[in-house]
C-alpha cells in the first residue's frame, strides 16, 4: 500500500477551491502536477502569483483590469451614455469577443438573494449611482442571469432607477431559465441584445 501523503492531501484540499472540482478531479490534477517538471509547475506558480498581485477590478465599472483603469472606460470611442449592468466581470466576455455591445459595463458582484442572505446592500447600488451621474448615463441595459435571484436583482435596480430619466431595459434571452451568459452564442446574444424589453 502506498505511503499516505500528507502533503497532497494539502494540495488536493487547496484546489477543490475550484467550483465543480470534486475530489476525484482535484486528486487527478494534483498527481498531474506531480509529474510536470520542476520549470513547468513554476510557471504556473509565477502565473498564479501575478495574476493576484497585477490584475484588480477597475475602480469605475469592476470588470477586471492591470492599469488605473479598464481599457473599456478609458476608451473614449464607446459609448459612455450605455451602460451594461452584469454580475460578474467574466460576464462581458462573450459580449467583448462578439463585440456586440460598445458602451460600458458595471458590475454588481453578487445578486440578490434573500434565501442566501444577500440583501440590498450587497450590491453596492451607491457606486452605481455616482457612476451613473458621472457617465451621463442614458440607457442601461440589465444583463443579469435569467435565475430567480437575476430576475429580483434587475427589477429592484430597474425601481431604483424609475425617479431618473433613464431608458431602462432588461437582456431579453432566447435563454431558458437558469442557464448562463457564459454559454450564450454569439448570434443568441446578439438577439438579446436587439431584442431588450423596456423594464416598466
Ligand atoms: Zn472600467
Amino acid at each position: 500500500m502506498n505511503e499516505h501523503l500528507e502533503t497532497i492531501d494539502i494540495l488536493i484540499n487547496a484546489l477543490k477551491a475550484f467550483p465543480g472540482i470534486g475530489t476525484r478531479q482535484a486528486t487527478r490534477m494534483a498527481y498531474d502536477i506531480l509529474r510536470m517538471d520542476d520549470e513547468q509547475v513554476d510557471s504556473i506558480i509565477h502565473s498564479l502569483k501575478e495574476t493576484k498581485e497585477k490584475i484588480h477590478p477597475c475602480p469605475r465599472c469592476g470588470l477586471y483590469c492591470e492599469g488605473d483603469i479598464c481599457h473599456i472606460c478609458n476608451d473614449s470611442n464607446r459609448d459612455h451614455e450605455t451602460m451594461l449592468i452584469i454580475t460578474d466581470p467574466k460576464d462581458s466576455l462573450p459580449f467583448e469577443k462578439n463585440e456586440t455591445f460598445h458602451g460600458i459595463y458595471f458590475v454588481l458582484g453578487t445578486s440578490l438573494s434573500l434565501s442566501q442572505g444577500r440583501t440590498v446592500e450587497d450590491l453596492h447600488l451607491d457606486k452605481l449611482f455616482t457612476r451613473i451621474e458621472e457617465e451621463g448615463v442614458k440607457e442601461i441595459i440589465i444583463a443579469t442571469e435569467p435565475t430567480v435571484a437575476g430576475e429580483t436583482t434587475a427589477l429592484y435596480i430597474a425601481n431604483s432607477l424609475k425617479d431618473k430619466d433613464i431608458k431602462v431595459s432588461r437582456l431579453a434571452y432566447g435563454l431558458p431559465m437558469g442557464s448562463s451568459i457564459d454559454y450564450a452564442d454569439s448570434l443568441t446574444l446578439d438577439r438579446a441584445l436587439k431584442g431588450r424589453t423596456k423594464i416598466e
